[in-house]
């Protein structure tokens, strides 16, 4: 597994102690090297003006045709509100068992709600999210179990509410693809 990478690469401007706390925090989940990749540009065309928000599939096009040294998988990290076409918004898109996921920063800040920024806070959201999209790359589908981090977030509440961690059967789906 050491010459599997996970890259964290950041698109557009992303702060980076969030990058460096994923960086620190992944592989406790995760068993293989995280590096995070240079910043890329944000998409061109993927600003929607009337929504006043960024249609996620380009972000995944873009993180599909870069080419990194040993990758295994790519968690594209950005800070601008993403969105499909059928969702209000999302915190994140990843294909199940594809190398690239995504999250987006900009709902797990408590700015976004009005409130005061909460770094420490922002960073758990921030791995919860990073955690449910790369569990989609390693084939996992969403959990009806409200703790699991791979139950589905409707909003930021659901999102506190669950754990950073797979519940046990969860865990053990995924356990079988740690190769
Ligand atoms: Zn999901
Ligand atoms: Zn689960």
């Amino acid at each position: 597994m050491k010459d599997k990478k996970i890259y964290l690469v950041p698109i557009g401007k992303v702060r980076r102690e969030i990058l460096e706390d994923l960086k620190e925090n992944l592989p406790l989940t995760f068993p293989y090297l995280f590096e995070i990749g240079e910043e890329i540009p944000i998409p061109e065309n993927s600003w929607n003006i009337k929504r006043n928000q960024y249609l996620s599939t380009p972000f995944l096009d873009k993180l599909s045709k870069l080419e990194l040294e040993y990758v295994f998988k790519i968690l594209g990290v950005t800070e601008v509100d993403l969105y499909v076409p059928y969702l209000n918004y999302i915190f994140g898109q990843a294909k199940i068992r594809g190398r690239e996921a995504l999250i987006s920063l900009a709902r797990l800040s408590n700015t976004f709600y009005g409130l005061p920024e909460d770094l420490r806070l922002l960073k758990k959201r921030a791995l919860k999210e990073a955690v449910h999209e790369l569990g989609h790359t390693f084939g996992l589908e969403h959990c009806f179990n409200p703790k699991c981090v791979m139950f589905f977030s409707n909003s930021i509440k659901d999102t506190d509410d669950k754990e950073e961690k797979f519940c046990n059967r969860c865990l053990s789906i995924i356990s079988r693809f740690f190769i």
